[in-house]
């Protein structure tokens, strides 16, 4: 079998990037280790800043999110029981969008579906062959068959722990980590949300996050020790300490009720540079990861992939400035977003280690937050994010 790009992984960012190449009439086959039943129940992301918005329209999957997505023109900080908002489009224009990954990830199939891409569901052994040659290809199992595929490039789309960075020898690739002591408690319930907009608690129990996916369905964090397991958390033991944590004016309003998922994400930082090496090129999670407190993970994801099919696609017209900048401009874009999640993880999150001289300069970062309009034009630019 033979195509032009062959893409591995069948999230986000591979099947965005698979719908974009098709529409500029460029061939790719999707190859994606799981079923697509368990893509779609994957719950994460639901911030899509303005350039992820609009490129999904560009892939034409953007009608449903324009229809049924929410608009937030800002959100709520608070300083133990003090509640302040940044409002995003006073200060720079711009406003996010509230959409669920797992419906962007449904939009997305459906309208790979609607073009006919090609997508290889439940490949086993996925392993990348001669990158540094013109001529790469990967080979891989399904139904115990072993089938090879020849390209003329490979796209890395699988997520932290996917094969394809792990494919670019150890001496070629730099990477950068910062590893946090704690993780994120998440709960889907069935409930309105707390407030019409997201709400970032900084209380001396720990770092709290109220948010939703629409009216009626809401998605809350607590930060816990890492060494706490789902099972530790009873909802009601949940609920209460997310109440704990919020202004008594936010947590009176709080409507609780069955969680119909839980988990525990812990939070890092990660970047392998560069993103290309010979014809294989990394996007979104397979190359970097951010804690989600800037929710930027999806929408580098996106700005990464924007990068690649406008080089990819400008290859098969001749030019080849596009797929030879590639790394460099993703890179720079995705820096920005590694210190603005960082920023963000650090001023509201309790560190075991953390001394009074600490907790000092994380009131005053709220302080300048709550009280200075250069501050909070430089939050809202970031948390909307930068151009792509
Ligand atoms: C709790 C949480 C909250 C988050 N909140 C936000 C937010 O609000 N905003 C935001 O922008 N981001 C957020 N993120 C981050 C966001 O979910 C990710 O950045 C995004 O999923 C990255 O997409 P991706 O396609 O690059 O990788 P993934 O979504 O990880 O997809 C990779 C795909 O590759 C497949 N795969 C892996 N290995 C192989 C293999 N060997 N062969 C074939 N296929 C393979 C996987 O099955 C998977 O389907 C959050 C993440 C978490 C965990």
């Amino acid at each position: 079998m033979r195509t032009q790009v062959i893409i591995i992984g069948g999230g986000p960012s591979g099947l965005l990037l698979s719908q974009l190449l098709n529409r500029a009439g460029v061939a790719t086959v999707v190859l994606e280790r799981q079923s697509r039943d368990y893509v779609l129940q994957r719950i994460r992301a639901g911030v899509l800043e303005r350039g992820t918005v609009q490129l999904l329209h560009d892939a034409g999957a953007g009608a449903r999110m324009a229809a049924e997505g929410h608009p937030h023109h800002g959100c709520y900080l608070t300083q133990d029981q003090h509640l302040f908002r940044v409002d995003f489009t006073e200060r720079c224009g711009h406003a996010v969008m509230v959409y669920g990954q797992t419906e962007v990830t449904r939009d997305l199939y459906d309208a790979q579906d609607a073009i006919g891409a090609t997508h290889i569901h439940g490949v086993q052994n996925v392993t990348l062959h001669d990158l540094k040659t013109t001529a790469p290809s990967v080979t891989f199992e399904k139904d115990g068959m072993q089938h090879r595929i020849n390209a003329d490039f490979v796209a890395g789309c699988d997520g932290f722990h996917g094969v394809s960075r792990a494919s670019i020898p150890e001496g070629d690739r730099c990477e950068y980590e910062k590893v946090y002591p704690f993780g994120w408690l998440g709960v889907l319930s069935r409930t309105p949300p707390v407030m019409d907009e997201l709400v970032y608690a900084n209380h001396p129990r720990g770092f709290a996050l109220a948010s939703m996916r629409n009216e009626t369905l809401s998605r809350y964090y607590i930060q816990v020790p890492l060494t706490n397991r789902v099972e530790d958390w009873s909802d009601d033991a949940f609920w209460a300490e997310l109440r704990a944590r919020l202004p008594q004016e936010v947590a009176e309003r709080l409507i609780t009720g069955p969680s119909i998922e839980k988990s525990i994400a812990p939070l890092r930082s990660f970047v392998s540079e560069p993103m290309r090496w010979g014809q294989l090129f990394l996007c979104g999670d397979a190359a970097h990861i951010v804690p989600p407190t800037g929710a930027k993970g999806l929408n580098l994801a996106a700005s990464d992939v924007k990068y690649l099919s406008d080089g990819l696609i400008a290859h098969y017209a001749g030019d080849d400035s596009g797929i030879d900048g590639y790394s460099d401009r993703a890179l720079r874009r995705v820096w920005k977003a590694m210190r603005f999640s960082w920023s963000v993880t650090t001023m509201m999150h309790r560190f075991p280690d953390q001394s009074p001289y600490d907790q000092r300069m994380q009131q005053v970062e709220l302080d300048m937050l709550a009280t200075s309009t250069a501050a909070r034009q430089v939050f809202a630019e970031n948390y909307t994010g930068h151009d792509f």
